[in-house]
């Protein structure tokens, strides 16, 4: 049966990170819509152009495009099995489409780690991140710093700081979180699902507490 596993917690605590390190220990392929999406506006598709204009706002992009963009990413071979997902869902409609796109793959939702930090940590961290033009790795420039500045240690390439995690709407990026995307700690904690994270640690504590619930 295929696992999957949905990393949730407010922007900038720190899943993009995980996600990377948490998918290569698994082996699982790291799908974050935050990301299709950007890939998106990069190809200037016309998805990537409605995307756009709600992510400039800090707000969530709809929920039919954002499902059926998951659908087609979770039907790949890559995915057989199963995913880490980061950044979806977002809102409980995508949760329920979710678990029943999991069904039709034979499989359900298996973990759900809650990453957390307060408030002042989120827009610190969101304010100091870079981030790398070709792949999307994350850094701080602070707590996760590049070797060398501007530069992606990973493939070399420029860093830049994103459009949304400018000052104006990171703040509006964490209202929407508390609205409409908190609601699914209840949802899933109600499944048995859900464990708690504390995102304010170290990146290595946050991978170790990350892979001691997925051996669990
Ligand atoms: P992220 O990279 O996860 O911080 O996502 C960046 C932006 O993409 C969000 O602020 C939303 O505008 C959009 N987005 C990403 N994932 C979703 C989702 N599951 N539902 C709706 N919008 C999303």
């Amino acid at each position: 049966m295929p696992t999957y596993i949905v990393l949730l917690g407010p922007p900038g605590v720190g899943k993009g990170t995980q996600a990377e390190i948490i998918a290569e220990s698994t082996g699982l392929p790291h799908v974050s819509s935050g990301d299709l999406f950007r890939e998106n506006i990069k190809n200037k598709t016309d998805l990537g152009k409605l995307a756009q204009s709600f992510m400039n706002k800090g707000d969530l992009v709809p929920d039919d495009v954002t499902i059926s963009m998951i659908r087609e990413r979770l039907s790949r071979p890559d995915c057989l099995n199963g995913a880490l997902l980061d950044g979806f869902p977002r809102t409980v409609v995508q949760a329920d489409s979710l678990a029943g796109l999991l069904t039709e793959f034979e499989g359900k939702v298996n973990f759900v780690p809650y990453i957390t930090a307060s408030e002042t940590t989120l827009i610190e961290r969101l304010s100091g991140r870079w981030t790398c033009k070709a792949q999307g790795h994350v850094f701080h420039e602070k707590y996760n710093p590049p070797k060398k500045p501007g530069v992606c240690d990973i493939d070399g390439s420029q860093l830049y700081q994103r459009d949304d995690d400018k000052a104006e709407t990171v703040t509006r990026r964490i209202q929407v979180y508390f609205s409409q995307t908190a609601p699914l700690i209840a949802y899933y904690r109600a499944l048995g699902l859900l464990s708690d994270i504390d995102g304010a640690q170290s990146i290595e504590k946050v991978t170790a507490d990350l892979l001691a619930v997925l051996r669990n």
